[in-house]
């Protein structure tokens, strides 16, 4: 972590109240002394794995709460299959199937995948989160013999159990044969080789460029469940309500 976010984090220890800034306290039972973390260092263990899950700092403390009661009745459909992916969270890891998102941009795809990469996260499984672009450039300095990016796409295929993969159209938007296109088709056979459950998620409808896409790699995205979300941008709605 960097010194601004290593600041951060040690002043929720320094500031808590229950400990002093201890990070842990004692408990007495007849001459056993039993210390345990403060609630303040669970906190900061779970910011910890937040960031290494590369889940953006503007979703972590959202939660499903935060859904208005108006997308949640354009969207029954799509949220029931969101919830069973959660609730069938451990066949979908054993099985690596998984979802794939499509929606117009400011809908809360990315709010609602990363809120199901925290909920895995609490059932204690590695997850990470990145953009479909930056993968391609991890893959692209790993090919390139980029130290750093081969150990973490070494982590992310060995260990990652759930991968969202956000804004795939950005992609294919490159010509068919450029090379962002090959490594990511590459990336994606890593990915299914590896049996990971994918969170994949498109701002544009899904058979505009699918169709474009090498056969394989259609049949790859044609395993993952569509949740699609219909509504006005919540850019709109905030306009609107002044
Ligand atoms: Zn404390």
């Amino acid at each position: 972590v960097d010194d601004k976010t290593y600041e951060k984090l040690n002043s929720i220890r320094m500031n808590c109240k229950l400990c002093g800034g201890l990070g842990y306290s004692t408990t007495q039972e007849d001459d056993d002394i039993h210390i345990v973390d403060c609630v303040c260092v669970t906190r900061i263990k779970n910011e910890i794995q937040l960031i290494e899950a590369g889940i953006p700092l503007r979703y972590r403390n959202w939660t499903f709460k935060d859904l208005t009661q108006k997308f949640k009745s354009k969207n029954s459909r799509s949220l029931g299959i969101v919830r069973n992916y959660i609730l069938n969270m451990d066949k979908h890891i054993s099985n690596g199937t998984g979802l794939y998102f499509t929606s117009q941009p400011g809908l809360g795809k990315s709010a609602i995948i990363c809120n199901i990469l925290k909920k895995a996260l609490k059932n204690g499984y590695t997850v990470y989160y990145g953009l479909g672009f930056e993968l391609v450039s991890l893959k692209f300095r790993a090919l390139r013999q980029d130290a750093e990016a081969i150990a973490t796409l070494k982590n992310i295929l060995n260990n990652v159990q759930i991968l969202a993969i956000e804004e795939i159209e950005k992609i294919y938007l490159a010509a068919e044969t450029s090379m962002p296109n090959q490594i990511f088709n590459e990336l994606i056979i890593n990915m299914y080789d590896a049996n990971i459950s994918l969170l994949v998620s498109s701002n544009a409808f899904r058979p505009a460029y699918e169709e474009t896409l090498p056969p394989f790699i259609q049949d790859r995205l044609k395993n993952l469940t569509s949740v699609t979300f219909l509504g006005s941008s919540a850019r709109v709605d905030r306009r609107k309500q002044g």
